[in-house]
């Protein structure tokens, strides 16, 4: 497998082209961002923690039968992946209050939810990904119904597996975003709904069941520190790391250049 030129660069992935026009490489960098890039820092070892950590959730989910873009994990910091069109949508499914939802609505900071919330936001780096409807979705042809009808779904069910496999290690899912897109299937040549993107404590809410200590981005966006140590932890009760690894004595935890940019 070649890999070619550039074709996307986000926050905290590059894209790039390979010798197969229906494959792609992801790249996990160490950039972490928060509050729509007004803060920044690179985390030496992030990416490859989530490179590990989302590969792991995402074989998982495959072999429960949950499509996914993942092809195969290529060495410590990139994915083999499949092209895939993604929605400009962010699924977001919540199971205890935090973050934005307790600042919009006034809901007590970790409330248990009587059953998971599924929230759409446009995913839209300007706008700072503001929250949409169903009805935004169809008016702006961003999916259709039966689109959004089988997505729905497939979400309700991730957070199932992924409740299921995080509470088995004592952990507590909170929160999560995923997405999604159309990529090409050549067994059956048609275009289908894939899992994109990634699922790491980049993008999940993750505490421990038993002193709630936040093992996610959080430790990033609260300046609680410890990010390495917290997502070593999440990989080690995987089982992805073994309980030896100390990610944090190869210099990892340094947290190098936080810049906030004044609005
Ligand atoms: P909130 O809306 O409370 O800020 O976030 C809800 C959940 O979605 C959290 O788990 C958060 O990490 C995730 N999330 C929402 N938007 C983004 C985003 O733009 N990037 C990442 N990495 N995660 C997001």
């Amino acid at each position: 497998m070649n890999k070619g030129k550039k074709l996307y660069e986000g926050k905290a992935k590059i894209i790039y082209s390979t010798n197969e026009k229906d494959l792609v490489i992801q790249h996990f960098k160490d950039d972490a961002t928060a509050f729509n890039n007004l803060k920044k820092a690179k985390v030496e070892g992030k990416g490859v923690l989530n490179n590990r950590i989302s590969e792991y959730i995402l074989t998982n989910l495959a072999q429960f039968g949950i499509k996914t873009h993942l092809v195969k994990r290529l060495n410590m910091r990139e994915q083999l992946i499949r092209k895939a069109e993604i929605f400009p949508i962010e699924f977001i499914v919540r199971n205890i209050a935090t973050g934005s939802l307790t600042k919009r609505l006034g809901i007590s900071e970790g409330a248990v939810l009587e059953k998971p919330l599924l929230e759409y936001c446009y995913k839209k780096d300007e706008l700072e990904d503001p929250l949409i409807s169903k009805e935004h979705i169809y008016s702006f042809g961003w999916a259709t119904e039966k689109e959004i009808e089988e997505i729905d779904k497939i979400t309700l069910r991730i957070n199932d597996l992924l409740s299921g496999m995080f509470r088995g290690v004592g952990i507590k899912l909170v929160d999560f975003k995923i997405e999604y897109g159309n990529a090409w299937n050549k067994d059956t040549e048609k275009k289908e709904i894939v899992l994109a993107d990634e699922i790491s404590p980049d993008t999940c809410r993750l505490w421990d069941v038993k002193t709630e200590k936040k093992l996610d981005k959080d430790r990033f966006r609260k300046d609680l520190g410890d990010l390495i140590p917290a997502y070593t932890e999440v990989a080690k009760r995987l089982g992805i790391l073994h309980e030896q690894s100390n990610v944090t004595a190869v210099n990892v935890t340094k947290l190098s250049s936080v810049k906030k940019k004044s609005k």
